[in-house]
C-alpha cells in the first residue's frame, strides 16, 4: 500500500495550498479531489462571482459614461459570451493549481476519498477503488449550499449559486432569499445587466455582521441600482402562478411576496462530509461540521481538519491559512500568519472590506476606542471616477493608539484592506499607520485622513464648529 506523510482530502484553497506548502517542507503528500481542482473558490465561488461583477459593473459603466463625456450607443450584451469568459478565467486558475500540485511533485488522486480506522485511505473512482495509508491526514473537504425547509425549494428555477454560476439562464428578474455576501453579489451582477432584483433577507440587515453603517448605506446604494431589500422578511414559501416563482415572506408579522422568474437561495453553506468517514471511524461533529482543537486537530489524532468544513469563517483565503499553518506544524515549523484576524470583503460597487474590531465590537469587548472616519467624496480619485458615496472608518485603542480595525466602504476597499490587517497584525499605532506618505491622488490617502481625523488632524475635513 502507498504511504504519504500527508494525505489531502479537497483540493479546494484550503486543501492546495496545504499540499504545496508541505511538499515545500519536504513532507511526501497527495491530494484526493472528487470534481476539479480549486474547489469552489476556483469554480464555483470567489473567481467566477468576480468575474461576472467584472463583465457586469463593465456593461453598467457603458450606461453611466455620459458623466465622463462619453457616449455609447445601443450598448447589449450576450449572457453565454459572458459565461464563457467567466469559464475561462476559472480554466486558467485551474490549470496554474493543476501545474503547481505536479511541479512540487504532489500525487492527486482523481476521485471520492473515504477515511477508515488507523489512517488507511480509500479513493473511489470510475476506475475503481485505491487504498492507501498516511501518517498524517487533512480533511479541506469544504462546502455546498445550503438549502431552507420551506415549501416549494424542489421547484424547477429554484436555484442556488452552483446552479446559478453553472450556466446562463434566460430571464430578467431574480428573487434573492438571504442577503449575506454570496446574496448581495449576485445582486449586483444581476441588477447592472439589467435583471429586477429583489433581496429577501430574514435579519433587520443587509450583512447584517458588518459594521452597521455599511449595511445602512449598502440597502441605499443598491436601491439606487435598482435592487429592492426587504429586511426583516422571512420566506416562509415559494410557489409557481402563471410561469413566475412567488417568494411569500413575512415582514413586521404580515405576509408580503414577490414574483421573478427565478429564485436564489443564498443562505449559507454547509460541510461537505458526504461518504468522508468509513463505519469504523467517527469524529466529533457539531451540526454537521468538523470539531477542532488547538493546531486544527480532530477528535481523532493525526487527523486536521481545515476551512469551511470546519464551519467557522468560510473565506478562501483562511482555508489557505489554515493549510499552510497545519502543513508547517507537521514540519517542525512556526507559521508566521496571525490566524485571528480575516479580512473580509464584498464585491459590490462601491467595494465594501473589514478587518479587526468594529467600534461596536471593541465597546462590547470594553476597550476604549478613538475612531477616525474619512468619507470618499472629499477625495480626489473617489471625485474624479464618480464613485457612490463611501468611506474608510478606522478604530484604534483609546489609551495606547494602536490601530484594532477598519471598515471600507469605497473603490478599491478590497485591495486596500491588506494594508490595514497588515498594520493590526504588527500593532502599529496611529504614529507608525500615518508616518508614510500617501500618493496623490489614490484612494489610499483616505486612510491616512481617516487616522488624522481619530486624532483631530485631518486635512481634508471641516473642523468642528466650535
Ligand atoms: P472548497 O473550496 O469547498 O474545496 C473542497 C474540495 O474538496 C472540493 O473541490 C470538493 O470537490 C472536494 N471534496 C470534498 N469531499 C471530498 C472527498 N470525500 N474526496 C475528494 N474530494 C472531496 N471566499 C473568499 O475568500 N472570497 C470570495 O470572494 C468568495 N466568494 C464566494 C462566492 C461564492 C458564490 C461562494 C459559494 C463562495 C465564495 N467564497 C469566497 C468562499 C470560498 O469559496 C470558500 O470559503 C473556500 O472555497 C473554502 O475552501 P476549502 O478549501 O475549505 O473548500
Ligand atoms: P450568509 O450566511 O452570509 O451566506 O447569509 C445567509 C443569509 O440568509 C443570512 O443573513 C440569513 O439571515 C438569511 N436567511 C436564512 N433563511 C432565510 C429565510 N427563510 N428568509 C430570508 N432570509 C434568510
Amino acid at each position: 500500500m502507498t504511504s504519504f506523510d500527508l494525505f489531502i482530502i479537497g483540493a479546494g484553497p484550503g486543501g492546495y495550498v496545504a499540499a504545496i506548502k508541505a511538499a515545500k517542507n519536504g513532507l511526501h503528500v497527495a491530494v484526493a479531489e472528487r470534481e476539479d481542482v480549486g474547489g469552489t473558490c476556483l469554480n464555483r465561488g470567489c473567481i467566477p462571482t468576480k468575474a461576472l461583477l467584472h463583465a457586469s459593473e463593465l456593461f453598467r459603466s457603458f450606461l453611466t459614461c455620459e458623466s465622463f463625456g462619453l457616449c455609447v450607443e445601443n450598448p447589449s450584451y450576450d449572457l453565454e459570451k459572458i459565461y464563457a469568459y467567466k469559464e475561462d478565467a476559472s480554466c486558467q486558475l485551474r490549470q496554474g493549481v493543476e501545474n503547481l500540485l505536479k511541479a512540487n511533485g504532489i500525487t492527486v488522486y482523481r476521485g471520492s476519498a473515504t477515511i477508515h480506522a488507523d489512517h488507511k485511505i480509500s479513493v473511489e473512482s470510475e476506475e475503481g477503488t485505491q487504498w492507501v495509508e498516511a501518517t498524517n491526514i487533512l480533511i479541506a473537504s469544504g462546502s455546498k449550499p445550503a438549502m431552507i425547509p420551506i415549501p416549494g425549494v424542489e421547484l424547477q428555477n429554484v436555484l442556488n449559486s452552483d446552479d446559478l454560476l453553472r450556466k446562463p439562464h434566460e430571464g430578467s428578474s431574480l428573487a434573492i432569499i438571504g442577503g449575506g455576501v454570496i446574496g448581495v453579489e449576485f445582486a449586483t451582477v444581476f441588477s447592472s445587466l439589467g435583471w429586477e432584483v429583489t433581496i429577501l433577507e430574514a435579519l433587520p440587515a443587509l450583512l447584517a455582521n458588518m459594521d452597521k453603517e455599511i449595511s445602512q448605506n449598502l440597502k441605499m446604494i443598491l436601491k439606487k441600482q435598482g435592487v429592492t431589500s426587504y429586511t426583516g422578511a422571512s420566506v416562509t414559501q415559494i410557489a409557481q402562478e402563471s410561469g413566475k416563482l412567488v417568494c411569500h415572506f413575512q415582514q413586521k408579522e404580515k405576509p408580503a411576496c414577490v414574483r421573478a422568474d427565478y429564485v436564489l437561495v443564498a443562505v449559507g453553506r454547509r460541510a461537505n462530509t458526504d461518504g468522508l468517514l468509513a463505519d469504523d471511524l467517527s469524529l466529533q461533529m457539531d451540526r454537521g461540521k468538523i470539531v477542532i482543537g488547538e493546531h486544527f486537530q480532530t477528535s481523532e489524532s493525526g487527523i486536521y481538519a481545515i476551512g469551511d468544513v470546519t464551519g467557522g469563517i468560510q473565506l478562501a483565503h483562511a482555508a489557505s491559512a489554515q493549510g499552510m499553518a497545519v502543513a508547517d506544524a507537521l514540519s517542525g515549523k512556526e507559521c508566521s500568519i496571525d490566524l485571528t484576524l480575516v479580512p473580509s470583503c464584498v464585491y459590490t460597487n462601491p467595494e465594501i472590506a473589514s478587518v479587526g474590531l468594529t467600534e461596536a465590537q471593541a465597546k462590547e469587548q470594553d476597550i476604549p476606542v478613538r475612531v477616525g472616519k474619512f468619507i470618499m467624496s472629499a477625495n480626489g480619485k473617489s471625485l474624479i471616477g464618480r464613485e457612490e458615496r463611501g468611506f474608510i472608518k478606522l478604530v484604534f485603542h483609546g489609551e495606547n493608539d494602536r490601530i484594532l480595525g477598519a471598515q471600507l466602504m469605497c473603490a478599491r476597499a478590497t485591495d486596500m484592506v491588506g494594508q490595514l490587517a497588515m498594520a493590526i497584525a504588527n500593532n502599529l499605532d496611529h504614529h507608525q499607520l500615518t508616518k508614510a506618505m500617501a500618493a496623490h491622488p489614490t484612494f489610499y490617502e483616505a486612510i491616512n485622513e481617516a487616522a488624522e481625523d481619530a486624532f483631530g488632524g485631518a486635512i481634508h475635513i471641516l473642523p468642528k464648529r466650535r
